[in-house]
């Protein structure tokens, strides 16, 4: 799949700029080329993701599933430019990500990705319309755009008639559509959910896969992170990562 690494790394800042124009054009929002994160404990050094090339286009719906421990939540943290790799190139919507400074980095993460985690994280004393509104207020838009685009997003996940009561006063499922609600109101390129119904019942996570396949359908690109094989199988395609590498990449039938 990859055109060979090597060539890639030498490439000069000119050609990597032109490689990320074409990659946008052509679509594709997440391009990986020989990607490391490695940490050293003591006199050991551990290979959390090592040499993932991996490529997702604009609306796709991908899981990258594995045990506990191969590297999923390290990549996710790549992906989601929480983190930078030790090695390796990583392109986002045509971006050369893995070279950006930090200040950089928090700006395209913003701009491009909505998070979605396993325990929510919401602010616990704000409404559910505010904790949508917080991404807005980061990004400097008005208060009246605010809070129209913050009700659209509640509407999106159909709790517009929640949207006045706090995290305590809603269930698992309707904080973790807050959560989504606040993840898209920015309108990102990509949807990162890491194990989001890992804090949920089954029935109630069946209820938050079926609201993805929906934001799946309406053109959101979703990257679902998650060691579980039936979660997993709600994606169009599954990404399979054992001790950091990909071990498979495979279509699901529907
Ligand atoms: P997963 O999310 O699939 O359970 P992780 O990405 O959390 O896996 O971890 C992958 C490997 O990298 C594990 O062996 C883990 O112990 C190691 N690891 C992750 N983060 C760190 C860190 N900050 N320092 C040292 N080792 C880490
Ligand atoms: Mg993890």
């Amino acid at each position: 799949m990859p055109e060979t690494v090597l060539a890639e790394q030498e490439l000069t800042a000119q050609e990597r700029q032109e490689r990320g124009e074409r990659l946008r054009n052509e679509g594709v929002v997440i391009r990986t080329y020989d990607l490391w994160k490695s940490y050293v404990m003591g006199d050991q050094e551990i290979h959390a993701v090592s040499g993932v090339d991996m490529e997702i286009k604009r609306g796709e719906y991908v899981a990258i599933m594995g045990p506990s421990g191969s590297g999923k939540s390290t990549l996710m943290n790549l992906i989601g430019c929480l983190d930078s790799p030790s090695r390796g190139l990583y392109y986002l919507n045509g971006k050369l990500a893995s070279d950006m400074e930090d200040d950089e980095l928090a700006r395209i993460r913003n701009r491009e990705i909505g998070f979605v985690f396993q325990t929510f994280n919401l602010l616990a004393r704000a409404s559910a319309l505010h904790n949508v509104e917080l991404p807005l207020i980061y990004a400097g838009v008005s208060a009246q755009e605010r809070l129209q685009r913050a009700k659209d997003a509640l509407q999106a996940v159909d709790l517009q008639k929640r949207m006045d009561h706090k995290p305590n006063e809603l269930s698992g499922g309707q904080r973790q559509r807050v959560a989504i609600a606040r993840a898209l109101v920015n309108r990102p390129s990509i949807l990162l959910a890491d194990e989001p119904t890992g804090a949920l019942d089954s029935a109630t996570g069946v209820e938050i896969m079926a609201l993805f396949e929906r934001l799946h359908s309406e053109g959101n690109t979703i990257v679902l992170v998650t060691h579980e094989a039936d979660i997993a199988m709600h994606a169009h395609r599954i990404i399979h990562i054992r001790d950091g590498k990909i071990d498979r990449d495979e279509a699901v039938r529907k």
